[in-house]
């Protein structure tokens, strides 16, 4: 008997173990405004409308940022980079944000 077994998807990252799960970093929308709209609806109907990098991945080499989501190295360094926004830019950021929940508190009809 032959020991060595053939993975069926090796590990992208170390081509050494198996691959056990997918990167989660969505890479792009594959109709955004759709997508915004009908979000809920499309998460209940078909899965949410978005494309995922898919890198297969083992446990050890997969970056594990939440519940169920997991990221090869190269997008989890992206998404600590993005994680890291200028201070000004994260006061724009709350201004915003406010301005959008005073308008939905008080209607505009
Ligand atoms: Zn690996
Ligand atoms: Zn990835």
């Amino acid at each position: 008997m032959n020991e060595v077994k053939e993975f069926k998807i090796p590990c992208a990252i170390c081509h050494k173990r198996p691959a056990t799960r997918y990167c989660d970093y969505i890479i792009g929308y594959s109709n955004p405004q759709m997508f915004m709209r009908d979000f809920q609806q499309i998460c209940a109907n078909h899965g949410p409308d978005y494309e995922t990098c898919d890198v297969p991945m083992c446990d050890e080499c997969a970056k594990n940022v939440g519940r169920e989501i997991d990221f090869c190295p190269y997008h989890y360094a992206l998404y600590q980079k993005a994680k890291e926004i200028p201070t000004d830019l994260r006061k724009a950021q709350a201004r915003v944000k406010r301005q959008i929940n005073t308008e939905l508190l008080h209607g505009s009809d």
